[in-house]
């Protein structure tokens, strides 16, 4: 018998794999966080903003905000992100619209606090740091 959690998530092969992904300090989000250490610019990380909200890099003097958006939880202009089947289909939409909503939360606490919030997805981060970082510099040095 597959066991059943709380949110009537079934175990199969593939959710073991897939859980636990809503990870902190993700391989893009270190990369950028060097690349931006080595520009002399200096930040926090996972700044805690509300109920079960953080923000991942935080120029905190200069109220700008950066997230990292890894291609599972997010869609990129290039990059759907995944649609899952099986019987977790149900639970698995539930998981993204609750991604989502605690984005738009995160978001409207921020903009309240007279935040900038720059969003990046994965593949912005690997194939070109370098622009990312100039812009999230240009960001902060304006504030
Ligand atoms: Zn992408």
């Amino acid at each position: 018998m597959p066991s059943k959690t709380s949110e009537n998530w079934i175990a199969t092969p593939a959710s073991k794999s897939l859980s636990g992904r809503l990870s902190r300090d993700t391989a893009p989000e270190m990369l950028l966080r060097r690349a931006l250490h080595r520009e002399g610019l200096r930040y926090r990380v996972h700044t805690r903003i509300g109920e079960r909200l953080t923000l991942d890099i935080d120029f905190t003097r200069a109220r700008v905000a950066v997230f990292v958006d890894g291609h599972f939880w997010h869609d990129c202009e290039r990059h759907p992100r995944p649609r899952p089947g099986g019987p977790n289909a149900a639970a698995w939409r539930v998981k993204f619209e609750k991604v989502d909503e605690r984005e738009r939360r995160a978001e409207r606490l921020l903009a309240k606090r007279g935040y900038r919030v720059l969003r990046f997805p994965e593949c912005a981060i690997r194939e070109a740091v370098q622009t990312v970082v100039s812009e999230i510099s240009a960001a902060v040095r304006r504030r």
